[in-house]
């Protein structure tokens, strides 16, 4: 069955998320719940309201027109279970401190926007990132996206935290990507579960038999999480694991707060919470770690 997915966002213009210039589709819904995950807009397949109090001036436009009565200035609180969703205080509040996140945008319409960039693709050797959220929850629209855009020439890079149905990513997805970057988080199942709510034997098979496929290139990267993903053991694990399913290199992905006000923003309560960026040589010590194994660490 092809389902319909809600897109966060498309981002244009991106140096973050592969190689060149790159145009990022954030799609909405992920079948894990990593407690300190960055992008908390895109973990509900549902339409969600975002505040941010922060660049609310005080009009109270939004009080003004909202037809339930729900709307309220600044980090005042709401009654969420009475909103519509109708995304009227967003589009009427002049400061951008609300926001609908979740849009059904049809693929042609999706592909149309991808291509207004290509000749920036092609000059930077960039391309289109898909990520999310989760992009192998919808393989068949993925797909199409993935599809239209190797047609044009246009690389294709993967996002993805492993946590698939390998037959429909095979059939629908996989044939269209050049890259895919694989996060891994914690090597131990009982650890993966606590932290990220489900364990990691689904994501490890699926690594090795991306390995096995080889048709793309593969990226392993692990989110550095203080206090979580960041001990020297876990690193150790998750780098042998790496080298026993036969890859070389490995990117570490710094731990950085930003996370923590979209997520007050949404409502959503804070399972975790560290409010410090981590220093260089928290990271230094940890690319160490998997250098220690061989690997090549960035
Ligand atoms: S409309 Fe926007 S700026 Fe005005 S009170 Fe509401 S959130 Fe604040
Ligand atoms: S989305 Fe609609 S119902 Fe919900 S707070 Fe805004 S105006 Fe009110």
């Amino acid at each position: 069955m092809s389902v319909t997915p809600l897109v966060v966002d498309l981002k244009r213009g991106s140096l973050d998320d592969g190689t060149g210039i790159r145009s990022v589709l954030f799609f909405k819904g992920c079948p894990l719940r990593c407690v300190w995950c960055h992008n908390p807009e895109a973990i509900s397949p549902k339409a969600q309201l975002q505040r941010n109090p922060e660049a609310c001036v005080g009009c109270r436009t939004c009080e003004q027109v909202c037809p339930r009565g729900v709307a309220r200035s600044g980090a005042h609180p709401e009654e969420r279970s009475d909103c519509l969703l109708c995304g009227l205080c967003a589009r009427r509040c002049p400061a951008g401190a609300r926001r609908l996140v979740g849009q059904a945008l049809p693929v042609d319409e999706v592909v149309a926007q991808l291509l207004e960039d290509e000749p920036f693709y092609r000059r930077s050797g960039g391309g289109v990132t898909l990520s999310g959220g989760e992009p192998t929850q919808y393989p068949v629209f993925s797909g199409q996206i993935a599809a239209a855009m190797r047609g044009h020439g246009v690389h294709v890079l993967l996002e993805t935290c492993g946590h698939f149905a390998w037959r429909a990513f095979a059939e629908h997805l996989l044939p269209h990507l050049d890259t895919v970057y694989f996060d891994l988080k914690l090597a131990d199942p009982d650890a993966h579960r606590t932290y990220c709510g489900r364990d990691n034997a689904l994501i490890h098979e699926n690594l090795q038999r991306l390995v096995e496929d080889a048709r793309v290139e593969l990226l392993p990267r692990v989110p550095l999480i203080p206090g979580i993903t960041d001990s020297q053991e876990n690193l150790k694990a998750l780098g042998e694991l790496i080298r026993r399913v036969g890859l070389e290199r490995v990117s570490l992905m710094p731990y950085n707060p930003l996370w923590l006000s979209k997520r007050r923003g949404l409502g959503m309560e804070l399972p975790y919470e560290h409010a410090e960026w981590m220093s260089a040589e928290t990271v230094a010590a940890c690319e160490d770690a998997m250098r220690g194994l061989g690997l090549t660490a960035g």
